[in-house]
């Protein structure tokens, strides 16, 4: 098919992220990705500052992940998991439970982020059933976040900004505190709010589920790792299962291997997925500790009642493991470091709201933003972004070089000025 028939097929056929099919958004053909670029059809190489949102840290065809892919092809694809287990799934739990924070010993293996959540959060629910305390059944969150698409997820997500305010009514209802402040000095009274909040709803909630230090596409809003000391705090004294979403913050994006490492806090429940392959394919992970495994096991049915198709796919197994020791033999601590550093120029735009955390750079204007014309901006100078709401922001590969971070900061600028 030529690059004309294969938009125009795509144009009448095929649905892409929150889009219309009677009325769709314009798509460009990308046909080849390598390093931190990725090539686009009458456009050429454009670097790229969304890492496939988020997921592809290492940047594309790196040589260590591709041969780790091709050794499991020529092993085999995917076998069942109920019943078997392999060693692609068991090296990659066991790294899991080596690199995430003390405590978390068990690892469910979910295809998407959004499963993972909904493992978490039915995770809370049959320890809650299991501990004798089945009334427990809503989730305490904050507003402002983004936990994923599917129903339990989209009830977790900001109730009000995010993409599912149309849900309401149909979703089940959950409790909401204030998004968490982005200044230190403004923590104390966000937290006295956010406990009185917990002591009223206490008897019937199950979990606290949060982003933790960088809500992401709720908003791109990173607040301090004190609040963090307070999730644990409240849940404690409440009895609320933990939950630490973080499958956009894992795996270094916000300078620390996991944002949970940045207060020293261990959640009792955390979910991994985006970059956890590189990239490559869709896996996610959940962790919980012995005490919500064994709490849980002695719900009615006995079992955590999930089990996907695709369960620990062992070619999605096998990259992820290839990826962590990558990030492990590698150096991307200097990596976000010198992003960091790169990405402090956004500062330069004027009248926008510019913040920079790890390798996260955000610049929120006073408008939404026009993405068509911000898009191609950005791509005038050489850089693929994909802004949303009045936001335009990258979470690069760690791959960029300083000068693929100069130019993405350039991209950014360009697509400000237009949208
Ligand atoms: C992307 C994301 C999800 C959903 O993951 P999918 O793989 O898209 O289902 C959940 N939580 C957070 C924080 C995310 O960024």
């Amino acid at each position: 098919m030529s690059p004309e028939d294969l938009l125009a097929f795509d144009r009448g056929h095929l649905w892409h992220p929150y889009t219309s099919m009677t009325d769709p958004a314009p798509v460009r053909l990308v046909t080849g990705a390598s390093g931190s670029r990725i090539t686009l059809d009458g456009v050429g190489d454009v670097v790229d500052g969304m890492a496939s949102w988020w997921s592809a840290i290492h940047g594309y065809r790196h040589p260590v992940l591709d041969e780790a892919a091709r050794r499991q092809l020529s092993r085999m694809s995917h076998v069942m998991f109920g019943g078997l287990t392999h060693e692609p799934a068991v090296e990659l739990a066991s790294r899991l439970v080596d690199l995430t924070p003390a405590g978390l010993e068990h690892v469910f293996l979910a295809d998407s982020g959004s499963v993972s959540v909904e493992v978490a959060m039915k995770m809370a629910l049959q320890y809650q059933r299991g501990t004798g305390r089945p009334e427990r059944t809503r989730f305490l969150t904050v507003r402002g976040g983004y936990h994923g698409d599917t129903f339990d997820c989209m009830s977790v997500c900001d109730p009000d900004g995010g993409m599912h305010a149309m849900w309401s009514g149909v979703l089940p209802e959950q409790v909401f505190g204030a998004r968490p402040p982005r200044l230190e000095s403004d923590v104390a009274a966000w937290a006295a709010d956010f406990r009185t909040l917990a002591a009223e709803h206490a008897d019937r909630l199950a979990g606290l589920i949060v982003e933790p230090l960088l809500q992401g596409a709720g908003g791109m809003h990173p607040y301090p790792a004190s609040c963090l000391a307070v999730f644990r705090e409240v849940a404690d004294e409440h009895g609320l299962v933990l939950i630490f979403d973080e499958i956009a913050t894992g795996f270094g994006r916000t300078g620390t291997l996991f944002a949970a490492d940045a207060a020293g806090v261990a959640p009792d429940v955390m979910c991994v997925g985006k970059a956890l392959t590189g990239g490559y394919l869709s896996l996610a992970a959940t962790l919980c500790t012995s005490e919500v495994a064994s709490g849980l096991s002695a719900s009615d049915s006995g079992v955590l009642m999930h089990g996907p198709t695709f369960m620990g796919n062992p070619l999605a197994c096998a990259i992820a493991t290839a990826s962590l020791d990558l990030l492990s033999t590698g150096d991307w601590r200097a990596d976000v470091c010198r992003i960091n550093t790169g990405l402090q120029s956004l500062h330069e735009i004027a009248a926008a709201d510019v913040r920079v955390l790890g390798a996260v750079g955000v610049v929120q204007l006073d408008h939404p933003v026009d993405v068509d014309k911000a898009t191609a901006a950005a791509l005038a100078e050489g850089v693929w972004l994909r802004p949303f709401r009045d936001l335009i922001y990258t979470m690069p590969p760690y791959v960029c070089t300083d000068d693929d971070i100069a130019a993405i900061c350039r991209g950014i600028a360009a697509a400000a000025a237009v949208a």
